[in-house]
């Protein structure tokens, strides 16, 4: 099967900017789907960051396929689990508090909410599930996390969302400290990208 496109499911511009290096050396086209000139209307409303993933996935995979237009469609679904907080915000990340909140407001509301919680409660991960619809109709998913914990305060430039809350452990460094090389190489979403990059491969042999 030929197919030498890719169109990535996300309108984030950030998320485009890591996708597009992690996914460099593939040697495909790699298109925003913005720039593939796809508007789908997506219900994300499933339980799992897998369910999101693929519902996204395929929503735009079918309007492709009605189109005529060959290209692998990827989408991920990610966000933060806080062990302390039930999970929470989880599969809600980006709605939390409401989408157009300030990741200022949502990170001091998080940091106020484990006031008086010791380190080791701390405990949170960043999620990534992405999803792959083939023009044929094959479809996988990958799952990676990156474990670390809150901060007591929001540090470093680097990043968006949930990064300047997001205290690493072993490297001693917040999230958003790390240059967008640094966190593509330990990320969820670096390390979930990776595993698809080898199941594309393979599925393309
Ligand atoms: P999605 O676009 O539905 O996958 O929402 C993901 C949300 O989770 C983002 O809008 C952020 O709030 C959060 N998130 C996911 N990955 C990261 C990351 O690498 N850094 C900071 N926040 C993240």
């Amino acid at each position: 099967m030929k197919v030498d496109k890719i169109i990535f499911a996300t309108g984030n511009a950030d998320k485009m900017k890591e996708i597009r290096m992690i996914l460099d050396d593939l040697g495909l086209e790699i298109q925003s789907m913005k720039e593939a000139g796809v508007a789908v209307e997506i219900d994300e409303n499933g339980k799992t960051f897998e369910e999101n993933a693929m519902i996204k996935a395929s929503a735009i995979a079918q309007k492709l396929r009605k189109d005529g237009v060959q290209a692998i469609v990827l989408a991920d679904d990610s966000g933060l689990e806080i062990d302390y907080l039930n999970r929470e915000p989880g599969i809600y990340s980006a709605r939390y508090m409401g989408e157009d909140t300030p990741y200022a407001v949502k990170n001091a509301n998080l940091i106020q909410r484990l006031e008086g919680v010791p380190d080791e409660k701390r405990t949170a991960r960043f999620v990534c599930a992405i999803a792959a619809v083939f023009p044929d109709g094959r479809k996988f998913t990958t799952r990676a996390t990156i474990e670390g914990r809150i901060g007591y305060e929001e540090r470093g430039k680097y990043g968006f969302g949930y990064d300047p809350i997001f205290y690493l452990p072993e490297y001693d460094k917040y999230s958003a400290e790390l240059t967008p090389e640094e966190k593509n190489c330990i990320s969820h979403r670096g390390k979930a990208l990776e595993e698809m990059k080898k199941v594309l491969r393979q599925a393309a042999e």
